[in-house]
This record gives C-alpha cells, sequence and structure tokens, in this order.
C-alpha cells in the first residue's frame, strides 16, 4: 500500500478557486431527461455557488467552484432569478445543485428558504443533493414551502456500499447512514437518486491506495452498488466515472469509454426497476451512446 497523494490542503485552496462573485450562479442549463413515467422531461439545473462544502472526500474536486466564507442572506434567491432568466420558461423540472449539500446551513441560508421556493414553485419535480446525514427535519423546513403538488427528490453522493472503500472516501458515512436517510425520504414521500462513482478509489481508512484491487473487483462493486441502491428503494441511479485527474495516485488507471460502457450495459440489466444515466464528464459519448441506444429499452441516457 502507498500514501494517498493528497489533493491542495483547504488553507491553500482560495488560491485554486475559480468564483468570488457571491450573487452570480456558476451556470445554468436545459436537458431532457428520462423521467419517473417513461417520458423526457425539460430539465433545468442551476449550478449554485456557495460555501465550500465542510467534507473532504478524497474524490471531489468541487470545492473550486465554491466560496470560502458562508453565503450570504439573499445571494441564493438573486442567483436563482439571473439562473432562470437565462432558460426557457417551460421547464418542468428543476435540480439545485450547489457544489455541496443544499441542506448545510452554511451554504444555503435556511433563511432564504421561502424566497427560494417562491422562485421554482412551478416546478412538477425539485431535486437537491445531500449528504446522507442531512437528511431530516432540515428537510422539511425548506419542503414545507413548496406547493404540495411538488414532488421532491432527494439526490444523495453514494459513491460505493463497500464499507471499506466508502471509508476510505472520507464522505463520513456508511452504508447504514445511506439506508436511513432514504427510508427518512421515502417515509416524507420523497424520491431518492444516486451518484454512483464508476469505478470508486480503493483508499484504506489509514489513508492508503490499496493497490491489490483489479479491474473485475472494481466493476464487480459498482455492479453491487446499482443492485443495492435499487434494493433499497431509489427510483434513479448516475454512474460517474472517476476523471483521471481525481484518481489517487496509485488506485491503477480511470475507466476508459469502453469500460464505461461494459459497465453501464451491465448495470442496465441490474437496474429494472430504477432509471439508469451515465456522466459522460469530458468522454465523447458518441461511440457509447451508438452501442446504448441499441439496447432495449429506453432506461440509460448519457
Ligand atoms: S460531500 Fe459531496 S461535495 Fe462535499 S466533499 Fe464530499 S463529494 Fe464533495
Amino acid at each position: 500500500m502507498v500514501p494517498v497523494n493528497q489533493t491542495i490542503a483547504r488553507s491553500e485552496r482560495s488560491l485554486h478557486k475559480t468564483v468570488s462573485d457571491t450573487h452570480k450562479p456558476i451556470a445554468a442549463i436545459r436537458e431532457e431527461e428520462l423521467g419517473p413515467d417513461g417520458l423526457l422531461k425539460r430539465v433545468d439545473t442551476l449550478f449554485l455557488n456557495n460555501k465550500e462544502c465542510p467534507f473532504q472526500c478524497v474524490m471531489c474536486d468541487l470545492w473550486k467552484h465554491t466560496l470560502d466564507e458562508p453565503t450570504p442572506l439573499g445571494a441564493i434567491p438573486h442567483q436563482i432569478d439571473i439562473a432562470l432568466s437565462t432558460l426557457p420558461s417551460d421547464g418542468q423540472v428543476i435540480k439545485l445543485y450547489n457544489s455541496g449539500n443544499f441542506f448545510d446551513a452554511k451554504a444555503i441560508p435556511p433563511k432564504d428558504y421561502p424566497e427560494i421556493c417562491a422562485r421554482i414553485a412551478r416546478y412538477e419535480r425539485v431535486i437537491l443533493e445531500n449528504h446522507p446525514k442531512l437528511c431530516d427535519d432540515r428537510v422539511l423546513a425548506f419542503t414545507k414551502h413548496l406547493p404540495s403538488t411538488t414532488r421532491v427528490e432527494l439526490a444523495l453522493g453514494v459513491e460505493t456500499v463497500h464499507p471499506q472503500w466508502l471509508e476510505g472516501l472520507n464522505k463520513s458515512m456508511t452504508p447504514a447512514d445511506i439506508e436511513r436517510a432514504a427510508q427518512w425520504a421515502h417515509a416524507q414521500a420523497f424520491d431518492v437518486r444516486a451518484f454512483l462513482l464508476l469505478h470508486a478509489p480503493t483508499i484504506s481508512k489509514r489513508n492508503e491506495v490499496l493497490q491489490d484491487v483489479s479491474l473485475e473487483q472494481r466493476r464487480d462493486w459498482t455492479l453491487k452498488s446499482v443492485k443495492w441502491v435499487q434494493e433499497k428503494g431509489f427510483t434513479a441511479a448516475t454512474l460517474i466515472p472517476l476523471r483521471p485527474d481525481l484518481l489517487p495516485e496509485g488506485s491503477g488507471d480511470a475507466p476508459t469509454l469502453q469500460e464505461v460502457e461494459r459497465t453501464a450495459i451491465a448495470a442496465k440489466k441490474i437496474a429494472d426497476r430504477m432509471r439508469l444515466f451515465v456522466d459522460c464528464w469530458d468522454m465523447d459519448p458518441s461511440e457509447l451512446l451508438k452501442t446504448i441506444n441499441s439496447q432495449p429499452p429506453k432506461t440509460l441516457t448519457c
């Protein structure tokens, strides 16, 4: 085993950040995504600019698009106004992604919840990314301001359900925490989707890269994670190939497009009760799509 090549220390991160204006969103995009009813939905994704996430997961560089200080009151509603002004007004689903966890009070101030909900009330579905340990009454303090007809969906970064690998990611959660969060969400009649790493870095709790993990084991655990989240009632999962620049030194190669394709098709066979998506990052998905589109039915998009 070799020590993990630590990324930039938190104290030095400010020098490497790309954002500073608290009143401007990072981006806003319109996409189509398969909905739970089997129909394509017009989805607006807003990337909000807010305080850096307090967790320090080894595979995450979202902190580059965050602020050092707590997000000021009023900044998020203002960002939403700007973001929505750049998009058509016929969106059906909105994703509020904030490079962290929506229910981290220093990232999204709870006093802004009524203003935020007023701006997104016209959407039929609201998707919020969150850490499993923050799935509790904090969510209800937000959703109580939404119309009763709005469907709420929590997007949880499950990453992997291999207990030791998950521990090594430094995300301060266990599969039991994820299961509890999903059960809690279901009790509120919320949907839950999972982000799963393809393939998760394998790091021990002593912060050392486990080098004796084969490609087959990594693929196998991605598939086991797909099966696990489906069994726990998740209604969608997104496979996220680990980018080469985020792979800890010594822990093998990032998945190739062919590997993404192979695993995604295998995962699709398992995911027969939930939607499966693949986030292709900077990969050219045209070759992948050729294969996927020849597979029945349309449950996997890229
Ligand atoms: S909790 Fe999410 S946003 Fe925060 S460091 Fe981990 S992966 Fe990144």
